[in-house]
């Protein structure tokens, strides 16, 4: 009873996760909800958290293989392919750094390092779009935690193209991820961007949406992000 106390008062716990690649079974850590405390949440859902917060999830969104070295979040599409498989054993395993242990705590140049994995490691597999969307925004919000601006705008770019890309193939699943959203979240990157024709294009869509009466969150937030582009488009000229 006491030991279950103790290692409940620890912010960081172990998740089980089956590696899709080489199924080695592994824990990686994950952040307590309770332990979760952002400064602020920003108008495309960007948490920030102090710069000392050792118990930012954004540090523990990604798990990294310790046996074949694939990195991948929990929107990884499984199963993997053979031959995409072989790919990353030539490009990943082979040239693994087996002195880095990624399934203990994490910090700052860990984390950016995990994201840039998964990336390249989701390159190899042809992954999803909607979880390369997800994986490049989480990185640009770390970067904009730190105050990285160029870096916080090239992953924001990077987010868009795959956001719009999900939403064209339509490989995200709507059950959990609305269209609305993803409509939504083109509109304010495209905002961040400075595209405000775009962000407007987009944010009328989510206003004049089918399924808008079920999704008023997004709604009332395309039209405060509407106003907001509009006066940023005036003061622009
Ligand atoms: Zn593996």
């Amino acid at each position: 009873m006491e030991k279950k106390e103790l290692s409940d008062m620890n912010p960081l716990y172990d998740k089980k996760v089956q590696c899709p690649v080489c199924n080695h079974l592994f824990s990686s850590k994950k952040v307590r909800t309770r332990f979760i405390k952002s400064s602020r949440t920003d108008s495309d859902f960007g948490m920030l958290f102090a710069r000392d917060d050792m118990n930012n999830p954004l540090f523990y969104y990604v798990m990294v293989c310790p046996q074949c070295g694939f990195s991948f979040s929990e929107d990884v599409k499984r199963p993997v392919p053979q031959t995409a498989k072989d790919r990353v054993k030539i490009e990943i395993t082979d040239k693994m750094d087996n002195n880095i242990d990624y399934c203990g705590e994490r910090d700052f140049s860990m984390a950016e390092k995990t994201f840039k994995l998964a990336i390249y490691s989701g390159q190899l597999i042809g992954e999803k779009h909607i979880a390369f969307a997800r994986l490049c925004l989480r990185l640009a919000w770390l970067y904009r935690g730190i105050e990285k601006r160029e870096e916080e705008m090239r992953f924001i770019k990077l987010a868009v193209s795959e956001f719009e890309q999900s939403y064209i193939n339509s490989d995200f699943n709507p059950e959990n991820t609305p269209e609305i959203y993803i409509l939504y979240m083109i509109g304010e990157l495209n905002r961040r961007l400075g595209n405000h024709n775009e962000a407007l294009k987009y944010f009328a869509s989510v206003t004049e949406h089918p399924d808008k009466s079920r999704n008023v969150k997004y709604v009332n937030m395309a039209r405060n992000q509407w106003k907001l582009a509009v006066e940023e488009y005036k003061a622009k000229k």
